[in-house]
């Protein structure tokens, strides 16, 4: 039984095909050799999923955001490093400039982003500021020039387009700066844990040309409304990698024998398997939830944080038992289970950390009293 309109499901069911038959089959080996697949995003761009929710005017597909994260569900559930990229690529890059740009600045960006002939990104963080974000140091001058660094900026590497925070006369703003422009470095790749293929960088701008998005001192707002709907992305992200696992080890309990028999029949088993899953359709629920009213216009903030932080909550946890069902075989690279736990960790960290999920989630509670 499904609650998802005849659309919602065609586009599931594209994503989930690209992502069995084209972003899988290469996932250890991007894993292994840290490779960043730019072919895969261009046949996402063909198939229109590089910009399933951009408005039609732009050259996206015009589909609603609960379309957005089924999508992402499914390329994450393929290969999680794909499915950030993605993530990026649309919820923080592409769908601000089409929320706060100009009619002309969206006619100039946007469309080559939708279509995946370039990739966006979203440069907020420096090496001394994350979930304080405001305490940030880059700035721009009188002249619209940006001085400044940004730490572990996804899609970093192979980005056109950044969105990208400074200060100007002391207040965060919004700008967009491309890539090339003078001043304008990749200054480091990151080394990870996990989703190694997706690129994670650190930029440099030193007198670099930007054009303003947005009203002066509007940036917190900007990055804020935008990672309230990033984060139903990376909820959706973290249930994709959750139901890989889920997949994998279902698969193996059916198979593997122990005692004469498959270790499913063992309850220590099933049961582990039957909390995975009821656990994962929860977190899929909130999902769902979330960008439903973000769909309705109505207010989602807390929601999201929710689907955030239960979503990351699960793939770290069940990825985790996941391996535990594989015995051994779990902890090498034979199987793909230790990979999918490596890739769960990080949803508990990006577009704002579990302790700031919960700070969002107690001052809806509470008010402003909560810290
Ligand atoms: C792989 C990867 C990709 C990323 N991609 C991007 C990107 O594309 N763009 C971008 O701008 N950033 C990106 N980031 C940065 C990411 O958003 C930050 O790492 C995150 O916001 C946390 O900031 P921090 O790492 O500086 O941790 P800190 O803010 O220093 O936090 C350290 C610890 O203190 C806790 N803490 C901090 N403040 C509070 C508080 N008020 N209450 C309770 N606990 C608190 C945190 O929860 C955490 O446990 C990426 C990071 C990684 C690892």
């Amino acid at each position: 039984m499904t609650l998802l309109t005849d659309e919602q499901q065609e586009i599931r069911s594209l994503a989930q095909r690209f992502g069995d038959e084209v972003v899988a089959p290469g996932a250890a080996q991007w894993d292994r050799e840290k490779t960043f697949p730019r072919e895969v995003f261009t046949q996402l761009g063909e198939l229109g999923l590089m910009g399933v929710c951009v408005p039609e005017r732009f050259a996206g597909a015009g589909a609603d955001y609960l379309s957005y994260v089924l999508v992402l569900e499914q390329i994450s559930r393929a290969d999680a490093g794909v499915g950030v990229t993605l993530a990026v690529h649309t919820g923080a890059g592409t769908l601000p400039i089409v929320a706060w740009g100009s009619e002309e600045q969206a006619d100039r960006f946007v469309p080559p982003l939708a279509q995946g002939h370039e990739i966006a990104a979203f440069a907020l963080t420096e090496s001394g500021s994350g979930s304080d974000a405001g305490a940030m140091l880059s700035r721009v001058d009188g002249d619209g020039r940006i001085t400044g660094t940004k730490q572990w900026i996804t899609n970093g590497s192979y980005a056109h387009s950044f969105l990208v925070f400074a200060k100007k006369d002391g207040k965060p703003t919004g700008f967009l700066v491309r890539r090339g422009a003078e001043g304008f470095a990749v200054t480091r790749e990151e080394e990870k844990l996990g989703q190694n293929s997706s690129s994670t960088a650190d930029l440099a701008f030193e007198g670099t040309p930007a054009e303003q998005i947005g009203p002066d001192g509007a940036g917190m707002r900007i990055a804020l409304s935008t990672l309230d709907g990033g984060r139903i992305g990376i909820a959706a992200q973290a249930v994709g990698i959750a139901q890989a696992a889920l997949d994998v080890a279902t698969a193996y309990a059916k198979e593997r024998v122990a005692f004469g028999g498959p270790i499913g029949r063992f309850q220590a088993i099933g049961h582990k398997l039957a909390d995975m899953q009821t656990e994962i359709e929860a977190a899929r629920a909130l999902v769902y939830r979330a960008a439903l009213l973000k769909d309705a216009g109505k207010p989602h903030t807390v929601e999201g944080a929710q689907a955030k932080l239960f979503a990351s909550r699960v793939a770290r946890h069940w990825t985790g038992e996941a391996i535990q069902v594989l015995g051994g075989y779990g902890y090498t690279k034979e199987f793909p289970a230790e990979r999918y736990y490596r890739d769960a960790k990080v949803t508990e960290i990006y577009e704002g950390t579990s302790e700031i999920q919960r700070l969002v989630i107690a001052r809806g509670l509470l008010g402003a009293i909560a810290s």
